[in-house]
Order: C-alpha cells, then sequence, then structure tokens
C-alpha cells in the first residue's frame, strides 16, 4: 500500500519514511524542492517499498494537496514549523491549522477511499505550563494556556507559547474537522516530547539543525556551561521510536479516534554530560555532570511526566534506552558535521 507523508524532508519525518519501507510500505513523500526531494531518493535506494516525492512549497496555501493525496491509502502529517522565533504567532498558526485541515479537505474532496490520517501533534497540545511538577500529564489533557497567552499578547507571546499554541490549535483543528465532516476516514494523533536520536536527513551545518538535535548539539559542543547545569525538567522519545508509533497508529485499527503521547520519560542537561563523558571521552570541554544517584533522583522527582503508556499497551510500543538514544545521536553529529 502507499502511504502519503507530509514534510518528509524533516528530522523525524525522514525516519519515519524509513520506517515505513523497510517495513515494505510504499511512500510517496511532500518536499519543498527537488533538491529535497532527491536527496531522499538517494537516501532511501534499495529500501524494502519505492520512494517516490511530490512537491509542496507552502502547506499554508490553499488546495496544496489537492495532488499529493491521490491514491493513497494512508497519510501520516507531520509538516508543521517548529522554532521558537516566530514574530506574529500567525507565521506558524498558518502553516500548522491550514497544513493540517487542508490535508482533511484535500483527501475528502480527491481520495475520500483513504483509511486514516495520523498527525504529528505534540505534547505541547496536552501540557499546561502553570502545573508545576511533580505533576503527570495524560492523553486527557489540553494546552489551552498557551493559545490563550497568544490571543491577550500576540506578538508578544513568548515564542515557546506561540509555538506550542500552534500545536494545540493544529490538532483541535484536526479533531474538529472529524466531529464537523463525519468522513469515512478516521484520525489519529502522535504527541511526543523532545524528539532525540540519530539525524538522518538532509542538513549541511549544525546552524540548520532542526530544534530539538540543536539542543543536545550545543551541549555536544560545550556551548554550555556548568552554571547551565542540571538543566532538568524536560521529557524526551527516541525518533526512531516516534516513527515506529507513525507506523503502528497508522495500521492499528484499536488506534482510531485516539492521542497518543511517545514519551519515554524525563531527561535533563545533567544526564547529557554524563553520557557524552561516557560515550565520547575525547571531548574533554563539556562541562561535569553529576553522578550521584540521589541527585539524580530527585531531578527526576521533580520532573513534569508525560505519560508515555498508553502507547505502549495499544499500539505495542517499547522504549530504547536512553543510553541508546543518546549515543546513537552523538555519534550521527559527530560523523556528519566531522569533528
Ligand atoms: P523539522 O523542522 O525537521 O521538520 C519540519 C518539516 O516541516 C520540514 O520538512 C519542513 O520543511 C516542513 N515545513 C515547515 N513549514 C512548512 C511549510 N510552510 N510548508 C511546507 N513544509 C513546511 O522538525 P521535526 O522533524 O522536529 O518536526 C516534525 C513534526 O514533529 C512537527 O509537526 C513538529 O511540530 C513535531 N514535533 C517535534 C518534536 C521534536 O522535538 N522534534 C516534538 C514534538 C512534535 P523545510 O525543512 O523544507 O522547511
Amino acid at each position: 500500500s502507499l502511504v502519503l507523508v507530509t514534510g518528509a524532508s524533516g528530522y523525524i519525518s525522514s525516519h519515519t519514511v524509513e520506517t515505513f519501507l523497510d517495513q515494505g510500505y510504499n511512500v510517496r513523500g511532500t518536499v519543498r524542492s527537488k533538491d529535497k526531494g532527491e536527496y531522499l531518493v538517494n537516501l532511501f535506494e534499495g529500501k524494502k517499498g519505492k520512494f517516490e516525492y511530490a512537491i509542496v512549497e507552502d502547506i499554508g496555501v490553499d488546495g496544496a494537496f489537492d495532488e499529493a493525496v491521490k491514491g493513497v491509502d494512508g497519510v501520516a502529517h507531520m509538516a508543521s514549523p517548529f522554532h521558537f522565533n516566530a514574530e506574529d504567532p500567525e507565521e506558524l498558526f498558518k502553516p500548522a491549522i491550514k497544513g493540517t485541515v487542508g490535508v482533511l479537505e484535500s483527501l475528502k474532496k480527491n481520495n475520500p477511499d483513504v483509511q486514516r490520517v495520523v498527525v504529528t501533534s505534540s505534547v505541547a497540545s496536552v501540557m499546561n505550563s502553570n502545573i508545576k511538577p511533580p505533576h503527570t500529564f495524560t492523553e486527557k489533557d489540553w494546552n489551552d494556556v498557551s493559545p490563550k497567552e497568544c490571543e491577550e499578547q500576540g506578538k508578544n507571546a513568548s515564542g515557546q507559547a506561540k509555538y506550542r499554541a500552534s500545536k494545540a490549535l493544529a490538532e483541535r483543528a484536526f479533531w474538529k474537522f472529524f466531529d464537523d465532516n463525519k468522513p469515512s476516514f478516521d484520525g489519529v494523533a502522535i504527541n511526543p516530547p523532545l524528539v532525540l536520536g540519530p539525524i538522518i536527513h538532509q542538513c549541511d551545518s549544525p546552524d540548520s539543525l532542526n530544534t530539538s538535535v540543536a539542543v543536545y548539539y550545543s551541549w555536544l559542543k560545550g556551548q554550555k556551561t556548568e552554571k547551565d547545569l542540571p538543566a532538568g525538567g524536560m521529557n524526551y522519545v527516541d525518533v526512531r521510536d516516534t516513527a515506529l508509533a507513525h507506523v503502528l497508529a497508522l495500521t492499528k485499527s484499536e488506534a482510531g479516534g485516539e492521542r497518543f503521547i511517545t514519551g519515554n520519560g524525563p531527561l535533563s542537561g545533567n544526564d547529557y554530560v554524563l553520557e557524552i563523558a561516557k560515550d565520547f571521552p575525547d571531548l574533554n570541554h563539556i562541562p561535569k555532570g553529576n553522578d550521584d544517584s540521589e541527585f539524580k533522583k530527585k531531578l527526576t522527582a521533580e520532573a513534569i511526566i508525560h505519560d508515555g503508556s498508553k502507547a505502549t499497551k495499544v499500539l505495542g510500543l517499547k522504549y530504547r534506552s536512553m543510553d541508546e538514544t543518546l549515543k546513537d545521536m552523538g555519534t550521527s553529529l559527530r560523523e556528519r558535521f566531522n569533528f
């Protein structure tokens, strides 16, 4: 069968395309340029499934996906801007919301026989930043705080609020489309926290690294100091587990209509520096971490948790270890950027 993956040139989506191809699915990926498409054709040569690309320059434009959706059996809609530098919230809202609803409308118009659409949402659509840790968020929770901050403050809202609101509003619009239109196909949302692990997508310079890997890169390059530690409070998941979650979500019938947090628990800057010291002892400009087990336990106990157990229960998703995620990410970055 043929699956459409939007924004296929991205960090998570390129892994998702790879996982689909490895499992024997054929994939059509949307990219913004021929150059990005050809990079992927090269990358995926010799895979079990066949890869092709379609150019969609801007997902925020009316009818952007009208052609790309033709003939596909399922869709993973992953394209959406992820950065904290937007001036006007609309810069993010338009592609995030119009892109999401646009895929669904194009399907309704040109391919109503499609079976399912999986959208890459985020814990940004789940979390409430007014709630102080320790606290556990589940799929029942919705982030209404960031959209409100953007509504009240517009351009003056924080960069994080603008991004988080774009994800929350896009996922709300996704579910509303199903309520309003009752199409014959159904939907699933995947809500990852910070996604980490090796890069396989086109990225020629560290300056153009995707947002989540760029955070780790700055630790790996010694751009952070002891003052920045312990930098707790995040949750994370491996990019390969996130990719597999999309594949499982598209294929497991029980997943229809559900949201899934794909979270493998808390992670801190302290974890980064300890792992870097273990895996790459030659990088000796890294601030020293604290390996004391009581200290580490306390950091975890003080963290927000995005509970990823439903994805294990319903999708059968197993999370790989933090060691593996961080080591493979470091190795891939050192290989890519030669240091
Ligand atoms: P990337 O920036 O690597 O991928 C984003 C993709 O979306 C790119 O292919 C990008 O194309 C495309 N895109 C963005 N805006 C447009 C537009 N207006 N028109 C067409 N294409 C567009 O980031 P990630 O892989 O991290 O993000 C993928 C998805 O995962 C996003 O929906 C993000 O919100 C979500 N997510 C990411 C997390 C993370 O920690 N990385 C955590 C939770 C959710 P191009 O590069 O050509 O601009």
